[in-house]
C-alpha cells in the first residue's frame, strides 16, 4: 500500500495531540486536538503569496 500523508489546510482542525510538520520548510509544532492550524510562522505556508496557498495542504501529522 502506498504510503500517503494526509495534509492539512490552514484553518482545518487537528483530530489528535501531536507534532505536525510543515511539509514546505520542514518547521514543526506542537498541538493539540482541537487546535485549528495556522499559516507557517517560518516560510507562510498557507498564505497568499506564500510557497503553498491558503487552499492547500501544509501540515502533517508526524508523532
Ligand atoms: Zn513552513
Amino acid at each position: 500500500m502506498a504510503s500517503e500523508q494526509k495534509e492539512y489546510k490552514v484553518g482545518e482542525i487537528a483530530e489528535k495531540d501531536g507534532q505536525y510538520q510543515c511539509v514546505v520548510c520542514g518547521h514543526v509544532m506542537d498541538l493539540k486536538a482541537g487546535d485549528i492550524f495556522v499559516v507557517c510562522p517560518v516560510c507562510k505556508a498557507g498564505s497568499e503569496g506564500g510557497p503553498k496557498g491558503p487552499d492547500e495542504g501544509v501540515w502533517v501529522f508526524i508523532g
